[in-house]
């Protein structure tokens, strides 16, 4: 794999995840003015003023919550030249896409930027009622799940979900030695992780690195508070030092790819990222065992919304550290998205195990990812100027098959001659696609949502068939 190229376009200067600056004025009196109601909308752009940075810098629902699509914003047309297109920043494109949304129209702007995982959402309207949960008033009031428990904010109903699900899948050891660490989605998780597992007396931060081609939070969560605890250090590959913490993240994001530690070191840690590692995604060849793994709702279920994830913890001193960040940063976790997500859990481990159950996530998702790369292999194929990586079928434990790996996200090489920033190729074609370069590669590679809903992805396949 190729190294980073450090240049950077007008489009995106700021962070690595490259989506920092605020939205321009027009577009915010565009927008609050058109929405009269204080609805989700009007606060997350609020939020994101107040944040100075925007929703941009996010994996989820970073940009493109869409207020008024009739009032988009003007873009180039697709053929138009990069200095013309230059004139529209990214997030003036953003502000109008389907983020979010469906598209309205057949050359809408089609962001594809975030992995927002709404392609569960039919699956969860199938299921109707019994995913509903209702919560009375003077529930869940107080700070403490079980005070007894070392993580005292962990719902015990979703720990035995949680439990359960893992058992079920065979995805991950959830022997009765393990901590369960519940989280504001896996990204608080991974924060809490970097704090446990940096010396608190240390003269140097720690070095965080990850193998290229990363997840692009890594690097931006890491770095975002200029901790004197850690430090982003780049590509695990190519470190050299004793010392570090290193992120595998398997399936990996963005590519897919089966990944292992590449680095081995007394004085290292992992934290293994299993975020896709899910029977839809890739084939079940073992239950992990690793010191330290995260998983997310938004991801396994789809519930990106409910923002919770969950960590298995091998060390008790480490799941105390883990508990304590998440003490200071926000008193504990959401009891009510636990309750949830408890919920939610119960109906996937019983569409599963219960005889006669005709709705088996795992079983919905794999089906309909399989039909999404044989679409997206076909049209790359006709277009002649993209690639996409190939992977091995291996045998699932959980399905008892022979399967393939349908990864969560494209990862898209254009192969066009001249085109070296792939990202900027496809915006020109209202096609919003997150480059390599955010991922510590090449700006010729982009990666690719697939999750999103199906009106989005039919679209996203016509719009690849058009460009030559
Ligand atoms: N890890 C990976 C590899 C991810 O892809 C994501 C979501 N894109 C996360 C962590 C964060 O998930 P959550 O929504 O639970 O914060």
């Amino acid at each position: 794999m190729p190294k980073a190229s450090k240049r950077r376009t007008r489009w995106s200067q700021a962070s690595v995840e490259g989506r920092a600056p605020a939205f321009p004025g027009p577009i915010w009196g565009l927008t609050i003015l058109g929405s009269l109601s204080l609805n989700l909308v009007t606060i997350a752009l609020l939020a994101s003023l107040y944040e100075g940075h925007g929703l941009l810098g996010c994996e989820a629902g970073s940009s493109g919550f869409v207020a008024e699509p009739e009032k988009a914003v003007l873009i180039a047309p697709p053929q138009s030249s990069a200095e013309e297109v230059e004139m529209v920043s990214a997030e003036e494109i953003s502000v109008s896409s389907t983020a979010g949304s469906r598209p309205t129209s057949k050359d809408a702007i089609i962001n594809l930027d975030h992995g927002d995982p709404t392609v569960y959402e039919a699956f969860w309207k199938r299921i109707g009622e019994r995913g509903d949960i209702v919560f009375p008033g003077w529930q869940s009031m107080s700070y403490f799940s079980d005070a007894s428990n070392l993580c005292w904010f962990l719902e015990p109903e979703f720990a035995h979900q949680v439990r359960r699900l893992h058992s079920l899948v065979g995805n991950a050891v959830v022997d009765d030695g393990r901590f369960i660490i519940v989280g504001t989605g896996s990204t608080q998780l991974f924060q809490a992780a970097l704090y446990a597992l940096s010396p608190p007396d240390a003269a140097e931060p720690m070095n965080v690195v990850s193998a290229i081609p990363y997840y692009s939070s890594y690097p931006t969560v890491t770095d975002y508070l200029r901790s004197g605890l850690y430090r982003w250090a780049g590509d695990a590959s190519t470190f050299e030092g004793d010392a570090y913490i290193e992120f595998v993240c398997s399936p990996n994001n963005p590519d897919g790819s089966i990944r292992e530690a590449v680095l081995s070191s007394k004085n290292g840690k992992t934290i293994h990222d299993l975020a896709y590692y899910w029977p839809q995604y890739t084939p079940i060849t073992g239950a992990a065992d690793h010191d330290i793994m995260l998983f997310t709702v938004s991801k396994s279920t789809g519930h990106a919304g409910a923002r919770l994830g969950w960590a298995l913890v091998k060390d008790k001193d480490v799941a105390k550290r883990m508990t304590k960040f998440i003490e200071l940063n926000t008193i504990g976790v959401s009891k009510d998205s636990q309750l949830r997500v408890a919920k939610i859990l119960k109906v996937v481990s019983d569409g599963h195990e219960l005889p006669g159950n005709k709705h088996r996530l795992f079983e919905y998702g794999r089906r309909l990812m399989s039909v999404r790369w044989r679409k997206l292999r076909a049209a790359v194929k006709a277009s002649g100027i993209f690639s996409l990586p190939e992977f091995q079928s291996s045998l699932c434990r959980f399905t008892g098959e022979e399967t393939e790996t349908y990864p969560a996200f494209a990862w898209l090489k254009c192969e066009k001659e001249g085109v070296e920033d792939c990202e900027s190729f496809l915006r020109n074609h209202k096609l919003l696609t997150r480059s390599g370069r955010h991922f510590g590669v090449e700006a010729k590679y982009v990666r690719i949502s697939l999750l999103d809903r199906d009106e989005t992805f039919d679209l996203f396949i016509q719009r690849l068939l058009s460009l030559r």
